[in-house]
């Protein structure tokens, strides 16, 4: 069994913009609009895997699919991944294993310009002491690569 490996451009995480078309007026419940949210991730996910899925000019299997997933995203990974597997039902994404990997929250002070784990959701750099503060990594949603069954 041989497998290839494909660079995968990134997907960034929107985590504010949420797309509300087809509700009348009035109050939309929390719990669709999160599950929604991750629903349209999951699709995203997919559609560039299937992208992806392809070797010599041939379509493949889609063994594995790394994905890295920033602790400051909110997302619900056991949501997201019930949707790919959903989703990705009669594509040649079907029964993928799906691999997390988490990338740490990282702030750069503005002030004195050092970077830094940020620990416990606080947003203060721990040399200076200041909360001007911008985050570097820990916000992102994105395919490391996939494995493809060949
Ligand atoms: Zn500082």
């Amino acid at each position: 069994m041989d497998t290839a490996k494909e660079s995968l451009r990134s997907l960034r995480h929107c985590s504010t913009r949420r797309d509300n078309k087809g509700f009348s007026r009035g109050r939309i419940p929390l719990e669709y609009l999160v599950e929604m949210h991750e629903r349209s991730v999951a699709k995203n996910l997919l559609d560039i895997v299937l992208h992806n899925a392809n070797k010599d000019g041939k379509k493949y299997k889609i063994k594995t699919i790394n994905i890295v997933i920033g602790q400051f995203t909110m997302i619900n990974e056991d949501l997201l991944v019930d949707s790919f597997y959903q989703l990705s039902q009669s594509t040649l994404a079907e029964n993928a294993t799906i691999n997390i990997t988490h990338s740490p929250l990282e702030g750069r002070c503005q002030d004195c310009q050092r970077k830094f784990k940020i620990d416990k959701n606080v947003f203060q750099c721990p040399f200076c002491n200041s909360h001007n503060i911008q985050i570097v990594s820990g916000d992102e949603l994105f395919v490391q690569d996939i494995e493809l069954l060949c």
